[in-house]
């Protein structure tokens, strides 16, 4: 066979880019555990997920079955805008590292909010639109899904509420203008806006808020509000499926040049993009139809996977979502500062978790400061400035072709390379001044979170 003279980037063609999402639960044996009710314990019917979400991305949300979802064109045209996106071959890292083995990275930065959930974003904003919705409502921490969804809602003229943790707010005033920009309304939480956030502010005044908290600000407008569903940027079935579009486009220019990974990493905050990354190839795990090493990456201070239980737990601080069976660290958890805001979450999607749970993954969790070396020295050679986030998959793909330097195996090693870090320069910042901390839970500190996962039969035994 003869092995094509691979590019430093391989783009497709417009006409090559996938026209359906790939559902992995389809072929999955034990499917993900349903959410439940946190009232009666019973899974969520489509009529109790349609008060809060839309209804195609109810049915989307609740299908094992379908192995692909047709993406619409008016999303297709509009990932154009920014997709395909390039598969690189890090042959600058490669040179480097000095490594037989053979990198390559799956760039999703190439938009103006900067990651990959934009992937999702115009996926929820089309639904609502074609419901007839005046709008949508959601938290953001760091600020990249909101800045995604209200680029969204711009293109399809839809209204934005974005709850914005307030702490990052006040100290991320170039996100919020971003969003402000494409027109979205961005409101400080906890706020007087909602009853949840009154009552918040009255019990804890002067807090900074949290995400939990923005959550349930959200929730609450989009339920009270006439015309409005709540939209979410992670964890959900739904997310994985329309992130699924990174792992087909991988899949397609793989395929088109012979190219087989035999490890695939990605950094998991909720799992949307590890889950859209590995999902066609898992897929031919699970059919037996070929055999890959999947690697989650996660940040030692919320070590869901690695430290984490595989149970119920409500998906949100102030328990008003539905709870999803998934490797969680409690929903009371508060992950100790860290930079990589976007991976700052106590549990996992419950598709991940499974998978997990089942064998056919791996995870590790690694300090920020080993992070932080990781993304400079990809930043130097590759050029792109990495998000931190994204440089928790960098920094295992470099170990792992370290190791391939040591016993002189050629491995073929993929990552997903999320999102670009120019709002992270306070971390930049502290990590070169030497003030960055790692911080690492003790066992007392997640048994706190541990106790709060709810205790009912099956669960938490
Ligand atoms: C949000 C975010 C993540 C983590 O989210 P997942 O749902 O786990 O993919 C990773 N990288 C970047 C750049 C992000 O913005």
């Amino acid at each position: 066979m003869s092995e094509k003279k691979i590019p430093y980037k391989i783009y497709l063609d417009e006409n090559e880019m996938p026209k359906d999402w790939y559902n992995v639960r389809a072929d999955m044996k034990n499917k993900p555990a349903p959410l439940l009710n946190p009232a009666t314990l019973q899974p969520m019917t489509a009529e109790e997920l349609g008060q809060v979400f839309c209804e195609e991305l109810v049915k989307q949300e609740l299908d094992d079955e379908n192995r692909y979802i047709e993406i619409p064109e008016k999303i297709r045209n509009f990932y154009k805008m920014y997709r395909p996106s390039p598969l690189v071959r890090a042959y600058c890292l490669e040179e480097k590292l000095q490594t037989p083995a053979k990198i390559y990275y799956k760039f999703e930065g190439n938009n103006t909010s900067g990651s990959h959930k934009l992937n999702s974003a115009i996926a929820q904003a089309y639904y609502a639109k074609e419901q007839g919705l005046k709008g949508v409502t959601t938290e953001t921490g760091a600020g990249q899904w909101g800045t995604a969804l209200a680029m969204a809602c711009a293109y399809l003229d839809l209204d934005c509420k974005v709850y914005m943790v307030k702490c990052s707010y006040e100290q991320k005033p170039f996100r919020r203008e971003v969003m402000r920009t494409y027109g979205a309304q961005v409101t400080p939480s906890p706020s007087e806006t909602t009853k949840v956030g009154q009552k918040i502010l009255a019990e804890h005044p002067g807090t900074s808020g949290s995400l939990g908290c923005a959550i349930s600000e959200a929730v609450e407008v989009a339920t009270h509000t006439e015309g409005y569903r709540y939209v979410l940027g992670s964890v959900l079935n739904q997310v994985l499926l329309h992130q699924s579009v990174i792992g087909v486009e991988t899949k397609i220019a793989m395929d088109k040049y012979g190219i087989k990974p035999d490890i695939i990493i990605g950094c998991a905050g909720g799992g949307s993009n590890l889950g859209g990354l590995i999902s066609p190839f898992m897929g031919e795990k699970l059919r037996g139809e070929a055999d890959y090493q999947f690697i989650a990456v996660e940040p030692a201070s919320c070590p869901s996977f690695t430290r984490g239980k595989f149970a119920y737990d409500f998906c949100d601080t102030g328990m008003v979502c539905p709870l999803a069976k998934m490797y969680t660290l409690g929903s009371g958890f508060i992950p100790s500062p860290s930079h990589a805001g976007g991976l700052r979450y106590h549990g996992m999607s419950s598709v991940l978790s499974q998978l997990y749970h089942d064998g056919y993954m791996e995870a590790r969790a690694v300090a920020q400061t080993a992070v932080f070396e990781a993304a400079e020295q990809f930043a130097r050679v590759e050029g792109i400035l990495p998000a931190p986030e994204s440089s928790h998959a960098i920094k295992v793909a470099i170990d792992e072709a370290l190791k391939c330097k040591e016993t002189g195996e050629e491995k073929t090693i993929l990552f997903g390379l999320t999102g670009t870090g120019y709002f992270d320069m306070y971390a930049y910042e502290a990590f070169h001044d030497g003030k960055m901390e790692d911080y690492i839970p003790t066992d007392e500190e997640l048994k706190a979170g541990f106790d709060g996962i709810p205790k009912f039969p099956g669960n938490m035994e």
